[in-house]
């Protein structure tokens, strides 16, 4: 009766002060402005999976968002789903990718089993809820699920205190209920790297915020920056031969694939940005070698000093924060990682399976279904971009249509324009498509 009479009284103040519309969850009914960090160790091989719980702790200050709480925009390869334990009500959903599926469909994960961290944030619940981790696999099909309960008053939820980094705040985008905040950590920058680290993550900030369509939207993003000190300047590079004590453990080489830039330590990197609040964090790490990598919810690590680095931290940014799959594809590597009887629920690539979801609304009447490639493309355009008048670049890279070829397949999957960020380096603009997607994530989250 009593727990009844407090729901009442929460409920009652939440309507006088805020209009949650109709289905929505209620925020300030539901959940403390704080953070519950839950850690996982997901583990398994190429074709198992399990998910353990390892630990929680509480920042105060929740960054993420108030509204769409139950309402994923995007599937995801797995989700996040808190219900109350009272009566099964979700409240809050968050969709993700993992390192760890990527590893299962290498041929290591044939072999071996292994085991990788995850780290989650949920608004922290006012009342017991259950947590469960799902995951899907390359068909979409639910593959593992783990449900957990969470007391609030668990006195062994940690209370993290400030870890005393310096950090600074490079743009402010409204109060942190509004904004969609962004932190850039430092791996491999050393305590005399102090200086050059801030420059960097500030690179980081104009590379971002200064590119289409971010750019129009830029008001809406907080992005503060974490100096995480290490002890040696650099980044590991096995391929080397050469290992560094830093900060955040990342190192080429990820899978055995050269240029795969990653940080399997994922503790460490909530950690070391501790009280700071975040919905998206960026690992920068301190080398000139080209590498870098984004994944969906989960991070963007991106290398400094290459002479792309702009392209490439724009590109898996892409990946991470708007959930867009690659448009490229090489004859002669080819992946399944996409079934081709199974729509892909990434926004900028589509098996025609489920078009009606994807770009089919932007299409011209009557275009033709695959549509043919201009005769430049034919040619190695990557070669030959820098050398292409503004009117031939916005042909490859503006004309929507369904072009074969995508998502690491020759046939079968379709992407929505000849040339994109998401399908090279040269290619300065994200296509219609993504950008829509993009935009229509920073809506979701601000809107
Ligand atoms: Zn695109």
């Amino acid at each position: 009766m009593k727990r009844l009479g407090f729901l009442l009284l929460v409920t009652a103040v939440a309507t006088a002060f805020t209009a949650v519309p109709a289905g929505e969850v209620d925020f300030a009914a539901n959940f403390e402005n704080a953070t519950l960090r839950l850690d996982y160790v997901f583990c398994g091989d190429a074709t198992h999976q399990d998910v353990y719980f390892q630990q929680a702790c509480r920042t105060e200050e929740w960054a993420g968002r108030r509204h769409h709480l139950a309402e994923p925009l995007l599937r995801g390869n797995g989700q996040v789903i808190v219900r109350s334990a009272a009566d099964g009500k979700v409240l809050y959903v968050n969709s993700f990718s993992t390192l760890f599926q990527e590893w299962q469909c290498t041929p290591e994960a044939e072999q071996v089993q292994r085991a990788f961290e995850n780290c989650f944030q949920i608004p922290f619940p006012r009342e017991k809820v259950e947590v469960e981790i799902r995951l899907y696999d390359t068909r979409g099909e639910v593959c593992g699920s783990m449900r957990h309960g969470i007391d609030p008053a668990d006195i062994l939820i940690r209370r993290r205190s400030d870890n005393g980094y310096p950090r600074r705040t490079l743009q402010r985008g409204g109060d942190l209920s509004e904004a969609i905040d962004i932190v850039i950590v430092s791996d491999g920058y050393a305590e005399q790297d102090y200086v050059k680290f801030f420059a960097d993550a500030e690179r980081a900030r104009a590379a971002l915020m200064g590119h289409k369509p971010f750019s129009d939207y830029a008001g809406r993003f907080s992005i503060r920056a974490v100096f995480a000190p290490s002890l040696q300047s650099g980044v590991s590079v096995p391929h080397d031969g050469n290992w560094l004590e830093t900060s955040l453990d990342s190192h080429f080489d990820t899978f055995y694939t050269t240029r795969y830039l990653t940080t399997s330590a994922m503790q460490k990197v909530y950690d070391a940005i501790g009280t700071v609040p975040f919905e998206h964090v960026i690992v920068l790490v301190n080398t000139p070698v080209y590498g870098g990598g984004g994944i969906f919810n989960n991070v963007t690590i991106m290398g400094s000093d290459h002479p792309t680095f702009k392209e490439v931290l724009v590109h898996e940014f892409g990946h991470a924060f708007g959930g867009l799959a690659d448009e490229y594809f090489y004859a002669g590597d080819e992946s399944e990682q996409y079934p081709l009887d199974i729509e892909p629920w990434e926004p900028n690539i589509s098996t025609l399976v489920d078009f009606v979801k994807k770009w089919q609304d932007m299409l011209p009447a009557g275009l033709a279904v695959p549509t043919p490639v201009d005769e430049l493309e034919k040619q190695d355009v990557r070669k030959i971009w820098k050398t292409l008048s503004p009117e031939q670049k916005s042909s490859l890279n503006l004309k929507v249509g369904v072009y074969e070829g995508a998502g690491y397949r020759t046939k079968g999957i379709y992407r929505p324009v000849q040339e994109c960020r998401m399908r090279m380096n040269e290619c300065e603009e994200f296509c219609p498509v993504c950008s829509r997607a993009i935009v229509r994530m920073i809506d979701y989250y601000t809107r």
